[in-house]
């Protein structure tokens, strides 16, 4: 508690807001600072309560320095206020003291959530919490996607994620887990057994660099390895990882961590260009991975298992286009491991639905997360929002606010 006071203290409560701009959110943050001021910890929560069901966990991880507290007055003079801590504090005392917010006991309609991350239970949480019907169709055994499996324990606790899922369960969602879009459960069913349906399911295939020995023993894709909780050996290995996003930056810690004795990354672009936040980059750098920027990979080299990777320099002609491979300036870096983590798409499912897609293959929505068909809404990254864990919170309340404005409007 009394760190809690040091960290309002830095608070000026502007009354321009700068913080609630930056956060995708667009929490009232000076709002909720006020009441810890007040120590009016529970009127904190409630009105926390009113933009995400999530503070916990983005107190914890959202990159606040490029977010609310890089928009914080107090960063030019001084040091930005710690708004992440003060919003997993009020997050944390809402779950330790058993707060609870109001909402109707009797529900009307019944929406399918296809997803149980950020985005569904988002969606879910303002539903439920507007009187709503939910039922989450969760393809693994367990909820919270990249929360429970995309970033490391290390980062972000178990204990915590599944402590925030509970809280939003206990308005009355009801869950159906191991449900597998295509295959034990399907999209026309949906459609027909509900008043609306909001597909969440992520972009989780791993996109492939076409070069030779993609497929060799020692390759492994980043994003399938975190969802399957694979667990490799690292111990005294040398691993390179070829990408610059926040999966790259995660596997580089998991493996220094590990024991692994190198972990390269490998990224074709600057640093200043590299999609990870910047305090992924710092927590990489920290536990002593080593960066090759403006870097490409060729080739993989080995027969039965990978034993180096061939790379050569690059050079950015702008941010847009790809950057050209400089010729004569071929390296090659040993290695035992390799992982490929530049980018995700959505699964093949998608493809087949017949609704409109985005040019890269994601779901198309308009901006309150509706799609070309009627009854069906999208959100998170398989709607292309910002692979990050707010931004998918975000999409996932515009759309349940879409698909009451939606039902109301049709009086069914
Ligand atoms: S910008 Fe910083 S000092 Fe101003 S209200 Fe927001 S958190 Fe407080």
């Amino acid at each position: 508690m009394n760190n809690v006071k040091e960290l309002i203290s830095n608070c000026e409560s502007c009354v321009t807001k700068p913080c609630q701009v930056g956060c995708p959110l667009n929490i009232d943050i000076p709002g909720f600072i006020d009441k810890i001021k007040e120590e009016k910890y529970e009127e904190a929560f409630l009105l926390l309560s009113e933009y995400t069901p999530l503070m916990s966990l983005c107190g914890r991880i959202c990159p606040h320095q490029e977010q609310c507290e890089g928009s914080c007055v107090k960063k030019i003079s001084y040091s930005p206020v710690e708004i992440g801590k003060l919003e997993a504090f009020v997050g944390d005392y809402a779950i330790n003291n058993n707060l609870k917010i109001d909402y109707p006991n009797n529900t009307k309609f019944n929406i399918a959530v296809v997803g149980g991350g950020p985005a569904g239970l988002s969606c879910a949480y303002f539903l439920r919490k507007n009187g709503y019907g939910v039922t989450i169709y969760e393809k693994h055994d367990y909820l919270g996607g990249l929360l429970a499996h995309g970033i490391p324990e290390f980062k972000l606790s178990r204990d915590i994620v599944k402590k925030v899922i509970d809280k939003i369960l206990q308005l009355g969602i009801d869950v159906k887990y191991n449900q597998v879009l295509g295959k034990n459960i399907l999209l026309d069913d949906l459609i027909n057994n509900h008043d609306a349906v909001f597909i969440a399911i992520g972009s989780n295939e791993s996109n492939i660099m076409n070069i030779p020995n993609e497929n060799i023993n020692g390759v492994y894709k980043g994003n399938e390895l975190l969802e399957n909780k694979l667990i490799i050996d690292y111990k005294d290995k040398d691993v390179v990882i070829i990408g610059g996003g926040n999966v790259a930056m995660n596997i580089a810690s998991i493996a220094k961590k590990s024991g692994a004795r190198n972990a390269t990354i490998i990224y074709r672009r600057t640093e200043e260009d590299s999609p990870a936040a910047i305090s992924e980059i710092n927590s990489a750098k920290e536990d002593k991975a080593t960066f090759l920027f403006e870097r490409n990979v060729i080739k993989i080299n080995g027969e039965d298992h990978v034993n180096s990777v061939d790379v050569v320099k690059t050079k950015s002609i702008n941010k847009k286009d790809i950057p050209v491979n400089i010729e004569d300036s071929k390296e090659t870096i040993k290695c035992d491991i390799v992982i490929i983590a530049i980018g995700s798409h959505p699964e093949k499912i998608v493809e087949k639905m017949d609704i409109e897609k985005t040019q890269s293959g994601k779901i198309k929505i308009d901006n309150d997360g509706h799609t070309s068909s009627e009854k069906i809404f999208a959100g998170g990254n398989v709607a292309g929002s910002k692979a990050t864990v707010s931004w998918a919170a975000k999409s996932g309340r515009s759309a349940a606010k879409s698909i009451i404005d939606y039902l109301n409007e049709k009086k069914i």
